[in-house]
């Protein structure tokens, strides 16, 4: 009989306690593109045991963070506390095949084996006082106490695994302690859920923050003792902030769907993200199809990846000028919208977009540039007197008066510009500027000949005759 080929299965498990951030976005997308490059199942798992930290609404954000990037699932979400019954079972399993035991030891005494040991200059653990061995004669278990379940980790040899990222990793049993998979009221650990989740939930390939490093070999254990297979792990370095630190708030670790409201395209990010921890040569810019194609393992970095904003910002002007133009329209207009611009007192938005795309990296800057042609210039007195003597004043007011009769074209306003100049012995930035100031109230604006053609000859003329 031939054994049928593993279906790869992969996961994101996040805790619902906060936003999607940068990491969490990364470590989604890979275990996606993992899972789509072997054509597997991409499962969501929601680990909202911690019911003090856990929110519905840190679950929607999590949701809304991978909508946005488009990372779809095959299966789930499912939670974990509406898997209790199933943990629970699988204790009470472990605690009549031996690899479970009640742990009658208080918090207080805990802590006194360990003081102890550290004294001693151990590496401070459970001493094993309850503990079953062959011979080992327990003590009575004291009236009414609640004990807690601890794993019973083996104590010889030590446990090996092939990090998808990292390469082979091995960590000694005497190393690690008897987890408490069950606390006093029965409700099962951490670990433990993760572990019985990615056995039930037939998890091949497990890539997950390298802070989740030394929880591996305790889950390993235990999916041992369940005779689970065991999936590989891989172990994604931290993304560090510009300055070398640990990514956070300050850098931008922030939801995702923030770089969603200042103007990010999700494709720009997804692109980002997946050069921040993998390669496939020296490709900067890739779709989400190559990206799907060429994802593997072979090519994770094991180095911490460093976020750089002002390559995202690349990216991302990269994307927007992909975007056919009705598309670039339809994703720019509601955030001139909201800030507070009518398009329909103006030139055609199709037409302002294509002239201002390349100075801007992100759609509300793109929106910021746009809106120079749609407001009433402001403070143009202000700006505009430290540009004027006689002759600009005359240049201007014969530039505009011929502008009423000229072909409405960007070249022959560009030819009249020139005319302009040499008939009244100006150099260009000496009647550009403030022709900028006098129809956009702005310094910095896209060519002058340009912006006119756009603004139109009657726009135009009444701001320039206006001054
Ligand atoms: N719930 C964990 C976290 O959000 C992830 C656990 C795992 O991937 O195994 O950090």
């Amino acid at each position: 009989m031939s054994s049928s080929p593993l279906r790869i299965r992969t996961r994101f498990a996040p805790s619902p306690t906060g936003y999607l951030h940068l990491g969490g976005a990364r470590t989604a997308l890979y275990s996606w593109a993992f899972a789509r490059h072997h054509k597997g199942d991409f499962i969501l798992r929601i680990e909202d045991t911690d019911l003090e930290r856990s929110t519905p609404e840190a679950v929607q954000a999590i949701m809304d963070g991978m909508h946005w990037l488009e990372l779809d699932y095959d299966e789930g979400p499912f939670f974990q506390m509406q898997r209790m019954e199933r943990y629970k079972a699988v204790i009470s399993e472990m605690l009549t095949q031996g690899s479970a035991y009640l742990c009658y030891s208080t918090p207080a005494e805990v802590e006194a084996m360990r003081e102890a040991m550290r004294a001693r200059g151990e590496k401070p653990r459970y001493d094993g006082t309850w503990r079953p061995e062959p011979g080992k004669q327990l003590g009575v278990p004291p009236a009414d106490a609640k004990p807690v379940i601890r794993f019973r980790n083996p104590q010889e040899g030590d446990v090996t695994w092939q990090d998808m990222v990292k390469g082979s990793i091995t960590i000694s049993n005497r190393e690690l302690d008897d987890l408490i998979i069950a606390r006093p009221d029965g409700t099962p650990t951490y670990n433990f859920c993760v572990v019985v989740d990615d056995w039930d939930m037939k998890i091949t390939h497990v890539i997950r923050g390298d802070d989740h490093i030394n929880n591996t070999p305790r889950q390993i254990n235990i999916l041992k003792a369940l005779g689970g297979e065991l999936p590989v792990y891989g172990h994604l370095p931290m993304i560090l902030g510009p300055d070398g630190e640990k990514l956070s708030k300050r850098h931008g670790a922030v939801s995702v769907t923030l770089y969603d409201e200042a103007g990010f395209l999700p494709d720009a990010m997804v692109n980002y993200l997946a050069r921040l921890g993998w390669s496939h040569g020296d490709d900067e810019l890739f779709s989400r199809e190559q990206l799907v194609e060429w994802f593997d393992a072979d090519h994770l970095s094991k180095s911490a990846a460093q976020f750089n904003p002002e390559k995202l910002a690349w990216v991302n002007a990269h994307y927007m000028k992909q975007l056919p133009i009705d598309t670039l329209c339809e994703q720019t207009l509601p955030r001139l919208n909201a800030l507070g611009f009518d398009v329909a007192h103006g030139p055609a938005l199709a037409d302002v977009l294509r002239l201002v795309l390349e100075r801007a990296n992100t759609l509300v800057a793109l929106a910021q540039e746009a809106a120079l042609f749609y407001r009433t210039p402001e403070n143009v007195a202000e700006k505009l007197a430290p540009l004027m003597d006689d002759t600009v004043a005359k240049a201007i007011a014969d530039f505009a008066h011929q502008l009423t009769s000229v072909e409405w074209s960007k070249e022959a306003i560009a030819a009249l510009i020139k005319t302009t100049l040499t008939a009244h012995g100006l150099k260009m930035p000496k009647l550009a500027m403030p022709l900028r100031v006098l129809l956009t109230g702005e310094t910095q604006t896209p060519s002058v000949d340009a912006l006119m053609t756009l603004l139109g000859r009657e726009r135009v003329v009444s701001r320039l005759t206006a001054a």
